[in-house]
């Protein structure tokens, strides 16, 4: 094989979620370029990187995701495998990726081809949201308005071991939980109860409580 067969990347986008469609082709949803975090590590973030190669050689090739922060130590993420049949040099790998961002800034991910030095860096952003304080007129008008949530709830699925767990994030004093739903931890971390590792909830949390803000700050909007 010469120099100019080498398989190479065509590049790579992050969507929120991604499927095989109909047509065979991927279907991607909310492409983005950045993250918004509101604590620190984050929840498990999951998201999927569609990654094109080109010159591929027939058979199989393997193909890593890992990241860094800065010029930091790289963690590999995944490992995706692409089917490549005689006259189609060409493919698209989906990789489905989970991570717990240490702090705010500009990651890097780098995609390899196994084998080879052939890699592509793609930037990724994470930026930090302020944490959603309510302001007197916002808790005012929550309490004379049943129609906006005061409570939203989120499902959190413990990324070792897939236990799924219901918290309620409740702006005003509600009533009790309903069971099998627990309030978020003040400590902002629970252990799973099946595989003990540690779920970071605050992130989650001031998620939770943006969308709460947003309808409040929509209705105020709407008051006026
Ligand atoms: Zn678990």
């Amino acid at each position: 094989m010469g120099k100019k067969d080498h398989a190479i990347f065509g590049g790579a986008v992050f969507c929120d979620n991604a499927s095989r469609g109909a047509s065979g082709k991927i279907d991607c949803r909310g492409v983005f370029t950045s993250f918004w975090a509101w604590a620190y590590p984050t929840s498990t973030r999951t998201w999927h990187a569609i990654v094109t190669l080109y010159n591929l050689t027939e058979g199989t090739t393997s193909v890593t995701a890992a990241i860094s922060l800065g010029r930091g130590k790289k963690t590999t993420l995944a490992h995706g495998d692409i089917q490549t049949s005689k006259g189609n040099v060409g493919n698209v790998v989906n990789m489905p990726l989970r991570f717990e961002f240490p702090r705010e800034g500009l990651y890097t991910m780098y995609f390899n081809i196994v084998g080879t030095t052939t890699t592509l860096k793609v930037p990724l952003r994470v930026n930090t949201q302020a944490w959603p304080h309510f302001t007197k007129t916002q808790l005012e008008l929550l309490e004379r308005n049943p129609r906006i949530p005061h409570s939203v709830r989120a499902n959190v699925v413990c990324s070792e071991c897939g236990k799924p767990y219901v918290f309620e994030e409740s702006v005003l004093p509600e009533p009790p939980l309903a069971s099998g739903v627990r309030p978020f931890p003040d400590s902002g971390v629970i252990e799973c109860e099946v595989c003990k590792h540690r779920l970071n909830l605050k992130d989650i949390q001031g998620q939770v409580r943006s969308s709460i803000k947003t309808a409040v700050a929509a209705a105020v909007r709407g008051e006026k």
